[in-house]
């Protein structure tokens, strides 16, 4: 299918190279509906990377400016080219038909795939079949526990996508038995990168299974190795510094994966060194487990966030972008892309800076989103995090709503964005009020708080915060 320059036989003789952005858009369009839908899907995988699932894939997307959906690819490839830029091409029917859950595998399988070029560099590594088949199952194994799923994602006809992990131990299993050799149990044999490629070397016919993955296909996928170096560099300097924040996924997901690459060599020890892993690993979090009220926070603002149907997309703008050769990221800066979040705090009260500071690493940094701060007490006051929040007498919650919908001036400037989610940190004691749109708001309401928004009518997300070592 594809040649060792990164160029692609493309149907009917045609060449195309996976680098020339305008060949990408210009071949062979998709309809632009299943255009716009597969860039939906897209965008919403992205938002849960950042959110919840993945800082990871989060910061590596976040890397790729140009995201292109293009039938050049059969499914979806991270392309790191010559003139360091990486790019993310995906085809608009496979993601439509796999659905959110089904682009979310492929999405983070995609970024870790770029992770593990810059993690092993060796020729003689990646030259050798049994290693790429030691890649799919490693990468795979990490994404379904991350993403908390039990199969791989499956095609239109039913089939499975990608190297079942599970697969390729019951016959290296069966393999290992037939030689009178013992194997290792399923959790041993995934316990590092290097651990899996060893125990598939012990089989007599390590398993050669269909490129089902265009990584696995030759090696039709552009992958400069400055750039790979440069861009994965970055995305693990910066999900260290998520993780060093105070970020529990970030911290977890980075010490997970610097436990894979365990026995790697002198040059991932140094890798890690540098990077800061000592700080990581000594460092104790705040609190040991990760209270349910962030776990319901993470889950609740993401379902809201998410919500396509709420964003207004200009009908075929995709296509008439790439029709005229134009980015079709550009597009992700215009306002109608970015999410909106306003978290509003309650001064009048005894408010844990915990809660606040964790707040601002939650939605304080993920891409796409825009957040906005607020304080309020009687008055409503919008604020930087950071600066000295300071709390007055009673508390109305009126005023926080009549803000949060644009008809309340504070200094003479309304708030003209329509909020996708509304974080109010809050005891609960001040009249009840209805906002316009309740399935938006989400409310924290602090120890010893009245959880009334649950029973309001209509109801409205609500949660009891916990802090310290309650
Ligand atoms: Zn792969």
């Amino acid at each position: 299918m594809s040649t060792a320059s990164g160029q692609r036989h493309a149907g009917r003789g045609r060449v195309i190279d996976l680098t020339d952005r305008r060949a990408l858009a210009d071949h062979e369009p998709a309809d632009p509906a299943v255009i716009e839908r597969a860039h939906r899907l897209k965008e919403a995988a992205l938002l849960d990377f950042g959110i919840r699932d993945s800082a990871v894939a989060s910061w590596l997307y976040a890397k790729c400016h140009h995201q292109i959906p293009t039938t050049a690819v059969p499914t979806a490839a991270v392309v790191a080219s010559g003139d360091g830029t990486c790019l993310l091409l995906y085809n608009p029917g496979f993601f439509v038909a796999l659905g959110i859950h089904g682009v979310k595998f492929v999405l983070y399988h995609e970024a870790r795939h770029l992770i593990q070029r810059h993690l092993y560099v060796e020729e003689g590594l990646r030259t050798d079949p049994v290693f790429t088949l030691a890649t799919e199952v490693t990468i795979n194994h990490v994404v379904l526990t991350r993403l908390g799923r039990h199969e791989l994602p499956r095609s239109e006809e039913d089939e499975k996508i990608g190297i079942d992990p599970r697969a390729v131990h019951r016959r290296y299993t069966e393999d290992l038995r037939a030689q009178g050799l013992s194997p290792l149990s399923y959790d041993e044999f995934v316990v590092t990168d290097l651990s899996v490629y060893g125990e598939l070397k012990r089989m007599t016919n390590p398993p050669v299974p269909p490129p089902l993955c265009v990584h696995m296909d030759g090696d039709g996928v552009p992958m400069d190795p400055e750039t790979v170096e440069r861009v994965a560099q970055e995305v693990l300097g910066e999900v260290m510094r998520q993780a060093l924040g105070g970020n529990e996924q970030a911290r977890s997901e980075l010490l997970d994966l610097a436990g894979r690459t365990e026995g790697g060599g002198d040059r991932l020890t140094r890798m890690w060194g540098n990077l800061g892993l000592a700080a990581l690993r000594g460092e104790t979090p705040r609190t040991r487990r990760v209270e349910w009220w962030k776990r319901w926070l993470v889950d609740t603002l993401a379902s809201r966030l998410r919500e396509g149907e709420r964003l207004v997309y200009p009908k075929k703008l995709g296509a008439v972008l790439l029709a005229l050769g134009h980015d079709p990221m550009l597009s992700r800066r215009g306002p109608e892309r970015t999410k909106v979040v306003l978290v509003a705090i309650d001064t009048s009260g005894s408010m844990s800076d915990e809660v606040v500071e964790w707040l601002t690493t939650l939605v304080g940094q993920t891409e796409g989103v825009q957040t906005h701060w607020l304080s309020f007490d009687g008055q409503v006051m919008p604020f930087v995090p950071g600066e000295r929040v300071l709390g007055g007498g009673g508390t109305n919650f009126q005023n926080v709503v009549d803000y949060a919908e644009g008809r309340l001036e504070v200094g003479g400037r309304a708030f003209d964005l329509t909020p996708d989610a509304v974080i109010m940190v809050t005891d609960g004691y001040a009249p009840h009020v209805t906002p316009a749109d309740p399935d938006r708001w989400i409310w924290l309401i602090t120890d010893g708080g009245d959880t009334w928004p649950e029973t309001h009518r209509p109801p409205m997300a609500c949660h009891r915060v916990t802090t310290g070592d309650r």
